[in-house]
Formats: structure tokens, sequence, C-alpha cells
């Protein structure tokens, strides 16, 4: 199923019951091949998506920096980590570096990102629904059914494929 952005919150609404039951299921008994079957679930899902007509994830929420992030980013910009904090990041509550506003600052009128090649570690692994021991992310994934229709589709699919 084809779900279109402005009905993903909506949506994700309507299912939010049924996946937080079915997430509790799964954590109480994980299937042990789980790994592969998520696995092959992102990857047909993502031969499917075009993320360059989406970029919702860039759009509505930012990645945590780490350490390394903010290392690797701020040497490619050319300018000083403390810079690169003092001008794009803040503190979270959590003690963790996120953008200071989103959309994100370096995602283009195109979608393209332009630090694409020294992206943060979670923009290249959201929406971690490759992720080994998914059953460990439920709460964050109940959280980006409602950002990511890629993982809107991908928890549908596993609802279906996985009996519990
Ligand atoms: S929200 Fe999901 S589908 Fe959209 S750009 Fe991000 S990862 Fe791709
Ligand atoms: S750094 Fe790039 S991939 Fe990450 S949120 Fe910003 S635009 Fe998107």
């Amino acid at each position: 199923m084809k779900i279109k952005l402005e009905q993903l919150s909506l949506k994700a609404g309507e299912k939010h019951a049924e996946n937080k039951r079915f997430f509790a299921k799964l954590r109480k008994r994980p299937p042990k091949d789980l790994d592969y079957t998520m696995q092959e679930l992102h990857n047909d899902e993502f031969e499917r998506t075009d993320c360059l007509t989406c970029a919702n994830c860039c759009k509505t929420t930012g990645p945590l920096f780490t350490n390394a992030d903010i290392e690797r980013i701020s040497k490619h910009l050319r300018m000083k980590s403390s810079q690169f904090i003092k001008t794009y990041l803040r503190l979270d509550e959590d003690n963790d570096h996120v953008l200071q506003s989103v959309p994100c600052t370096f995602l283009g009128d195109d979608n393209y990102c332009s630090i694409y090649e020294v992206r943060p570690k979670a923009c290249r692994e959201y929406p971690h629904t490759d992720r080994k021991k998914f059953q460990q992310i439920s709460n964050l994934t109940l959280k980006n059914v409602a950002i990511c229709p890629a993982a809107f589709n991908i928890v549908e699919q596993m609802k279906r494929r996985i009996k519990i």
C-alpha cells in the first residue's frame, strides 16, 4: 500500500494501539529468524521507496550528533568542532547534541543532503528497520511510523508476516 505523507500521522494514530500490542508480544516472544525477516522487509520496502521525494525525517525530526559525527562533519566543513556546535547544535533534555531547528539546515530544496557522505550515523541508519534485535527499539519504532512512510509500511508487513 502506498501511503500519502499528509495522511501518515493520522494513519499511524489509528494503528497505534494495534502496533503497541504487537510490539509487546514481539518483545516477549521474538521469533528466532527476526533479524533475517527484518532485513528482507527493509530491503523490499526501500527498493520501492524514493527518499528524495519524501525527506520527512530531515524535515520534521533531527538526528542526534555523536562526538564522532561532530568531528567528521566539522572537518568536512572546515570548521572547528566548537564553532560547528555553536552554529548548528543545542543540547536536548538528555544532554545529547541535536539540531537547533528543523527542517535540518543541511537539507536542500531538492531534498538532497549537503553533507550526505559525512552525515550523522543516526541519519545513515534511519528508520533503523534493519537493526538486529529489532524488538528492542519498539518504542522508537512506534514514533517513527508517524514520521516515515517506509517504517509505517514495514510495520504493517511485519504484522501480516510474523504470527505471534
Ligand atoms: S522519512 Fe523514511 S521514507 Fe522518508 S526520507 Fe526519511 S527514511 Fe526515507
Ligand atoms: S544531516 Fe542530512 S540526512 Fe541528516 S537530517 Fe540533515 S539533511 Fe537529513
